[in-house]
């Protein structure tokens, strides 16, 4: 499904693209039908400094009409880092000898114990790959015991997972388990780089990773998140291969990838030093280039970017962030912390992050709603390709900033989020039914949404 020959061919016939043409490309994307192979290798190749600063800001603007100004928050959960790969850039790589972690059901406990605390709704479950150690059951026994825990206010309501490439009846496993999207990061499109990057292990093999997808598909899993680790090889081929691979999945399947995360490379347990590292500038711009590329995808960027840089991807069409991350098994309760898997940016608390975004004027959202009222798959895309889905994800992003005030907030976090919440109400077609729901969650009704 990925064409080297093809996607070359399009890089180097981008090079001549003109001016004007470049600009027609950018106005075209600003009514959110989508980029071709060959637009999108133009907006990437011939865009001049000026188009450049045109692209972040249609980018944002396409966000914010499809989405609305929410952006969703979630953090990752390490639950093992024993791994039989040997991915190069990886601190967790088998050929790292130290002491390995995964957790018990109390130490699970533990963590989701703190990120509750911290407000969080949305999860992204992350392990190594070792069959022995780390076996599907474990997995699933963990996704199990993360939805019966409440403490407090407390309720993890969507656990997106990461984990491992497996076959048919391992996803149908993992559907049964009632996950939001299950993520998996090609890494690199580019075989030889990829081969090159991953020498020994399951995950060594190209082909079984590049159809993950359609295997969890056909399983079922309707919702897939797609990423590449900016750095292993050059990102306009990345770019390029990664919406073949989307095109792929929309033929084959109806719907492509649900959200797409964009990874950039850090030092992690000895890593090498990357020749296709990716600059501030090229990383936003590829960014906000596969926005208009994919307007109904849910963009995502980790707190592997610096504070700073994250304003600006926010501004440039990212929806979705972590906060508060910990990249280590039981790092968030500090009971087995093993090391990081690499290191992070953005080092900010959950809290700061929250305030941050509405100081911004940026709805904080924990929504969590679509996959539980049946609106995933195809159904999730054609709410958003008929330009509704932000008239859920707004209310849904209010609901949850008041529900999160009225359990974790001071009195001026209470404040701020109340102006946030009034501003944006004035911009919903049903006032009444939100306002009620607003008194419904003063009066302690809880998970509350459309
Ligand atoms: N082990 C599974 C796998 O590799 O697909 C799933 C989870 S792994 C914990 C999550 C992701 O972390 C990997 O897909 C990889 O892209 C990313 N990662 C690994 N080392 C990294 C590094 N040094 N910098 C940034 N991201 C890294
Ligand atoms: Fe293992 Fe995943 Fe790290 Fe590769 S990226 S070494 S599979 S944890």
């Amino acid at each position: 499904m990925i064409d080297n020959g093809l996607i070359e061919k399009i890089l180097e016939a981008a090079a001549d693209v003109s001016a004007a043409a470049v600009d027609d490309i950018i106005a075209k994307a600003g009514g959110f039908g989508g980029l071709t192979l060959e637009e999108v290798a133009a907006l990437l190749v011939a865009a001049s400094a000026e188009q450049k600063a045109r692209i972040l800001q249609v980018a944002g603007q396409v966000k914010e009409r499809i989405y609305g100004n929410r952006i969703v928050l979630f953090a990752p959960l390490y639950i093992s880092d024993y791994c039989v790969n040997n991915c190069a850039y990886c601190g967790f790589r088998q050929e790292c000898k130290r002491p390995r972690f995964k957790l018990s059901q109390e130490e699970l406990r533990a963590e989701v114990k703190v990120l509750e605390r911290m407000g969080h709704k949305r999860l992204a479950l992350e392990a190594g790959e070792d069959p022995e150690n780390c076996p599907l059951d474990y997995v699933l026994e963990c996704i199990d015991t993360v939805y019966s825990l409440k403490f407090g206010s407390g309720d993890i309501r969507r656990v997106n997972v990461n984990v491992a490439a497996m076959d048919v009846g391992g996803y149908k496993r993992l559907k049964d388990a009632a996950i939001g999207t299950y993520v998996l990061f090609q890494e690199t499109y580019h075989r030889p780089t990829y081969e090159n990057s991953h020498k020994s292990g399951p995950k060594a093999d190209y082909g079984y990773h590049l159809t993950a997808f359609d295997r969890a598909m056909e399983a079922g899993i309707e919702d897939v998140g797609a990423g590449v680790l900016f750095g292993l090889y050059d990102h306009k081929f990345e770019v390029l291969a990664l919406m073949m691979h989307n095109q792929h999945l929309e033929q084959r399947f109806g719907v492509g990838f649900h959200t797409v995360s964009v990874p950039r490379i850090r030092a992690g347990g000895g890593a090498a030093k990357y020749p296709h590292a990716v600059n501030d500038e090229d990383f936003l711009q590829l960014m906000a280039v596969l926005r208009l590329a994919m307007p109904f995808v849910g963009m995502i960027v980790s707190t592997r970017e610096e504070p700073e840089m994250r304003k600006q991807l926010v501004q440039a069409g990212i929806s979705q962030m972590s906060a508060g991350s910990v990249t280590s098994v039981g790092g968030y309760s500090g009971g087995t912390t093993g090391d990081e898997q690499f290191k992070l940016a953005d080092h900010r608390a959950a809290g700061e992050i929250i305030y941050w975004l509405m100081e911004e004027g940026i709805l904080p959202s924990f929504c969590t709603a679509c996959y539980r009222s049946g609106r995933s798959g195809t159904q999730f895309m054609n709410l958003a390709k008929g330009g509704d889905i932000k008239n859920v994800c707004i209310p849904n992003g209010l609901l949850t900033l008041k529900e999160y005030a009225l359990d974790y907030g001071d009195a001026r976090f209470k404040q701020l989020a109340d102006k946030l919440i009034e501003k944006n109400i004035n911009k919903l077609e049903n006032k009444k039914w939100i306002k009620s729901k607003l008194v419904a969650l003063k009066n302690g009704e809880r998970d509350v949404f459309v």
